[in-house]
């Protein structure tokens, strides 16, 4: 087939999108300065050669990793020369496409120091830290331990003679282990150890702990340093991830960060007015990743829908065929409901987590706000809200880069798509930050206190909890069903949200009286283990109820004049963006099916008319799917991606980049004398 074709096929289906696609970017980007700005930083990068990505897909490791220490001085350079904030650090970030050495300077180092130091010690160490005259990164998990905090083995002694502590690592599994930027470049760590003063154990705290000279760059005396080696996928390989071994090394006592805990000159140890004001630090990075999930995502399904725009395959009629443009041609598989139904929910999904986004970092804003005037209401719930979220956003968003590669066939699997490099970055956010499925007994623990506060002080549940209100009364919850009649009932944001909330309360009561029956306690990991498989149904339920909400009100929101004008969309977008909500919300009862059905609230009916109505709205999505990529407005250079490209024009630019292939530089191949012709002559020659 010509290339033009497919550039032809692209440049048709934008003829067909009925929105306007620079309004729905606004929408999704918080307005039109934030889409500038981001389009600005971009650039920046784009046009630097050192971030250029063309070499990448041949890069071992160690050849990586010096990469990533070229990437990271001069994305310093660029944040100093241009005075940008953090924000734009992290658009930075987004438009270089990989985790390099520095990323935890600014995504854990600056802000643990920041949110857990006292003034004195954000008056030390934030200055040198902006001006990179430290580099620094965040070391909690050991060899031995990373999800039980309270297990871990490197200690920190109070040594009253010479007022410091000595950081020790008690055994060989004590060191740590997996520290992004530890390996190779940092010349500093926050790292997690526990105290002890006179032998008493006070539990893990943080330290700030220098671990390079800052003439040389040699680690200092008493502290063995490395980088762990290669790792899954070749993901991560620009990223020197570290280990760190402590013997005896002494640091002064006020490196200890001490705005909540502290202890003084005599040893005497003041504990946290709350045990988990430290936690601000966590709910930061996690819901920072919800946003990102919302921007990898959505790379994701913008190379998918472009490529399976200008991909054909048979010639099958399909109710939506382009026959019109191009009779005698294969049908373009992008027309398949089949195609259609795996990646249109995607595309809902990733305007949803762009929603849900939003709110989770308004959220920890309104949260830090509220710590900062001594205001520790809201902790709980947000740790537990980012937490559920975190699990929950970060397992569909991997699941869904995969499945955007296989639904591009056989090219899909080419590092020439994007989307390889995409998935080996994204699929670790399942682990860090905390393991997807450990993590999600957080929001379980949360529902079970509100299940308490339900049932003897109604009145204060907190807001996202107020589902649990409707399980009070068992007999009536128990004979509630689902009031759809008719099959368009199933696009009234009430009956959608009323089924989320139906499902959350009796997941968290059926949780609640599993562990009250059984005398079972949530602080006894011994017996709460039990119900972990339901803390992760309840959590994820919760998490899914919220983002349907959010979404919802996300697009009402823009609708409604009193908005701010940057989140508010022009009718044209807003009548689709009611289409996707839909979709988000029924296709995510449609995945989880058997929750809504075991207790009879939904009938087998209802059940037939939500599948039907599904496939109704993936099928009104055919004529703006390009227009709803589109609107991410991800530049190629973001995308790197042959098949994803804005042109569409697949074909000619993977045949160019596999010209660039380096065996491709010679005739014959490496290895032919040494193992080919050999094999090829055993047994004599053969004429042709
Ligand atoms: C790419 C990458 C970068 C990282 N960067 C850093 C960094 O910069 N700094 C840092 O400090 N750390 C870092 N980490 C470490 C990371 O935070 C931890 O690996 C993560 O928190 C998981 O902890 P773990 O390794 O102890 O897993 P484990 O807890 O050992 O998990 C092993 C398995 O046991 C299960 N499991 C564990 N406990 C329970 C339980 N109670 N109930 C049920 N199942 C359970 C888990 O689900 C998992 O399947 C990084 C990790 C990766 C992969």
């Amino acid at each position: 087939m010509a290339e033009s074709q497919n550039k032809r096929d692209l440049a048709y289906a934008r003829t067909k999108i009925n929105f306007d696609v620079k309004d729905m970017t606004n929408f999704l980007h918080g307005g039109e300065a934030n889409v500038e700005q981001r389009r600005y930083i971009i650039d920046l990068i784009a046009k630097d050669p050192v971030f250029n990505k063309d070499d990448w897909g041949w890069l071992n490791h160690t050849d990586a990793v010096k990469r990533g220490i070229a990437m990271s001085t001069r994305l310093a350079e660029i944040k100093m020369e241009h005075d940008l904030n953090d924000l734009d650090f992290a658009t930075m970030m987004e438009a270089i496409d990989d985790t390099l050495p520095i990323v935890l300077h600014n995504g854990a180092f600056i802000p643990v120091i920041t949110s857990q130091g006292t003034e004195e010690q954000i008056e030390k160490w934030i200055p040198p830290a902006e001006k990179y005259q430290i580099i620094g990164c965040y070391a909690q998990t050991e060899l031995g331990h990373g999800s039980n905090l309270s297990q871990l083995e490197t200690t920190a002694t109070l040594v009253k003679e010479t007022d410091e502590w000595e950081i020790n690592s008690t055994s060989f599994t004590a060191a740590k282990w997996w520290i992004g930027g530890l390996g190779a470049l940092c010349t500093h760590a926050v790292v997690q150890a526990r105290i002890f003063i006179e032998g008493k154990d006070y539990g893990a705290h943080v330290f700030v702990v220098p671990l390079r000279s800052l003439d040389d760059h040699k680690p200092f005396p008493g502290i063995e340093i490395g980088d762990i080696g290669p790792k899954a996928y070749n993901g991560f390989n620009k990223m020197d991830n570290g280990f760190a071994r402590f013997n005896k090394y002494r640091i002064p006592r006020e490196n200890m960060l001490m705005r909540f805990s502290k202890v003084s000159k005599e040893g005497v140890y003041t504990k946290p007015p709350h045990a988990k004001l430290a936690y601000g630090s966590m709910v930061l990075l996690r819901s920072v990743l919800i946003k990102q999930m919302a921007l990898y995502l959505s790379r994701a399904v913008t190379v998918s829908t472009r490529y399976l725009t200008v991909r054909r395959q048979f010639n099958n009629p399909t109710s939506r065929n382009d026959s019109d443009l191009n009779p005698g041609l294969e049908t373009q598989v992008i027309n398949y409901p089949m195609v259609q139904n795996r990646l249109f929910p995607m595309i809902a999904q990733s305007y949803a987590l762009f929603a849900a986004g939003a709110v989770m970092m308004d959220m920890y804003i309104g949260l830090m706000t509220g710590l900062s005037s001594g205001n520790i209401g809201a902790l709980a719930e947000v740790h537990a809200m980012s937490s559920a979220l975190k699990s929950y956003c970060t397992t569909f968003a991997v699941a869904g880069v995969e499945e955007s590669r296989k639904l591009m066939g056989g090219h899909g699997f080419s590092y020439f798509t994007g989307i390889a490099h995409l998935f080996a970055s994204t699929v670790p956010s399942n682990t860090y930050e905390g393991d997807n499925y450990v993590l999600t007994q957080q929001m379980a623990r949360y529902l079970l206190k509100e299940v308490k506060t339900a049932r003897t002080n109604p009145d204060q549940v907190t807001p996202y909890s107020k589902y649990l209100l409707l399980g009070l009364n068992k007999s009536a919850f128990a004979r509630s069903t689902c009031s759809v009649a008719l099959p368009e009932d199933w696009l009234s944001p009430a009956v959608q949200l009323a089924a989320f909330e139906h499902r959350c309360a009796r997941l968290a009561y059926e949780l609640s009286d599993a562990v009250e029956q059984g005398g079972l306690d949530t602080a006894n990991p011994k017996t709460w283990s039990d119900h972990n498989i339901e803390c992760y149904r309840i959590s994820h339920a919760h998490a899914q109820y919220v983002m349907v909400l959010w979404f919802i009100q996300a697009v009402r929101d823009a609708s409604n004049p009193e908005t701010d004008v940057e989140r508010r969309a022009e009718p044209a977008s807003i009548k689709v963006l009611e289409r996707l909500s839909n979709l988000h919300a029924l296709h995510t009862i449609q995945t989880n099916l058997v929750d809504f059905v075991e207790d009879g609230y939904f009938s087998p009916a209802q059940c037939q008319s939500l599948r039907a109505q599904v496939k109704n709205i993936v099928a009104s999505l055919a004529d703006e799917a390009v227009g709803l990529v589109d609107a991410f407005d991800h530049p190629d250079f973001l995308l790197n991606s042959a098949l994803g490209a804005t042109d569409g024009d697949a074909y000619k630019r993977l045949w160019d980049k596999a010209q660039s292939e380096p065996l491709n530089r010679r005739e014959v191949c490496d290895g032919y004398e040494e193992y080919i012709r050999p094999l090829l002559k055993k047994h004599g020659e053969f004429k042709l």
